[in-house]
């Protein structure tokens, strides 16, 4: 079996999020997405390489992310052609792929899209919704009135539909759902979206407010820390602590009063987890980031493209792999300065 690198931190690598737009048809202003994709976008097969390179490396799963991800029209034939590496016995020296997820707003989630996605080998979904009313979606989703709000409420709620009609069981953890929230954008939402999750019989992320990018307009005081997002839902529904998966970023919680069912906190500036994270983003014009809150990352694109040399790509990614140092988040909490000029969320694809 080939070996697998760790980093600087004794880290290995487990996760990638692979950005396929930095575009997005919403325009959040705690994201600020871009208008127009960069102009080197990576090809299938560029993108089914790297994915093979960083299997090679320990990759087991693959979040697909963007910007928006749906607004790519081959997602899945992308996902499609990926299935060989989830086909690979667990020993296969090569690596293999366990699962494929998607991390979507749902705007563009109809049903036969639903079904197109289940049945090209797609395992699971977050759905990202912040608010359950059309004044809230429209301030946090970057919509002129609340009328606006009110229609991409609507298509979330019917891509919920849709996504567990075509297969996709919130009850097997395939199914979830996504918020951020802001003190002043919407924290006044947390009940109604714990409530129409239980509703629904959905996971609901919560997660803190990050100083991803430099047009957000982070401040700390924006922050709603994830213990008094869990006080305020905990005292509506009991809550039992079930505690951080190894190497996740969400420490979760179990409704007392619901067999099975979880909320989720993503508590990044107030709880970082720095120490085992095994994630690696990659950008949709194919830029590897070791860190979320990286300022510089590196271009793949010399490996991939005609006429690189077919190991280069695989050396590349372990070099990156195996300097990797980064922990802002456990950093930020120590030394309160801030870095320059990182890279935006929607770029990095969260
Ligand atoms: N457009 C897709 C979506 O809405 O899920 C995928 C990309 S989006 C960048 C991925 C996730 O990052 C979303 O759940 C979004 O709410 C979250 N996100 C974006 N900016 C954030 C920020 N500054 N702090 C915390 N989460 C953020």
């Amino acid at each position: 079996m080939a070996e697998r690198p760790l980093d600087l931190h004794g880290r290995p690598l487990g996760v990638l999020r692979l950005s396929l737009t930095a575009r997005c048809n919403l325009a959040c202003p705690y994201c600020c997405p871009d208008l127009e994709d960069p102009p080197d976008l990576l090809t299938l097969a560029e993108r089914v390489a790297l994915v093979e390179a960083t299997v090679g490396l320990g990759v087991h799963t693959l979040r697909l992310t963007g910007g928006e991800p749906l607004l790519h029209r081959r997602l899945e034939e992308l996902i499609a052609a990926l299935q060989p590496l989830r086909q690979r016995e667990p020993n296969d020296p090569r690596g293999a792929l366990r699962e494929i997820a998607l991390t979507s707003n749902g705007v563009l989630l109809g049903a036969e899209r639903a079904r197109q996605l289940k049945a090209a080998g797609l395992d699971r979904i977050t759905l990202s919704l912040d608010g359950t009313d059309g004044a809230s979606v429209a301030r946090m989703a970057g919509l002129g009135s609340p009328a606006a709000g009110d229609a991409v409420l609507e298509k979330v709620l019917a891509a919920i539909r849709h996504a567990r009609e075509a297969g996709f069981d919130p009850a097997r953890g395939a199914l979830k759902l996504n918020a951020v929230i802001t003190r002043s954008g919407n924290a006044d939402q947390l009940l109604p979206l714990a409530a129409l999750a239980r509703e629904q019989g959905l996971e609901l992320r919560l997660i803190e407010f990050m100083d991803v990018g430099n047009r957000n307009g982070w401040e700390p005081e924006q922050v709603l820390p994830a213990a008094e997002m869990v006080a305020r839902i905990g005292a509506a529904w009991p809550l039992e602590p079930v505690g951080r998966t190894p190497h996740g970023t969400a420490g979760r919680w179990r409704f007392r009063d619901r067999d099975g069912l979880h909320l989720a906190v993503v508590a990044s500036i107030t709880a970082p987890f720095c120490g085992d994270c095994n994630r690696l983003r990659i950008t949709a014009d194919g830029v590897a980031y070791s860190c979320l809150f990286a300022a510089n990352g590196t271009d793949l694109k010399p490996w991939l493209r005609p006429g690189a040399e077919a190991a280069g790509l695989e050396q590349a990614l372990r070099r990156l792999w195996l300097q990797r140092r980064d922990r802002y988040s456990e950093e930020r909490q120590e030394a309160a300065e801030r870095r320059p000029a990182p890279a935006e969320m929607a770029y990095l694809g969260g």
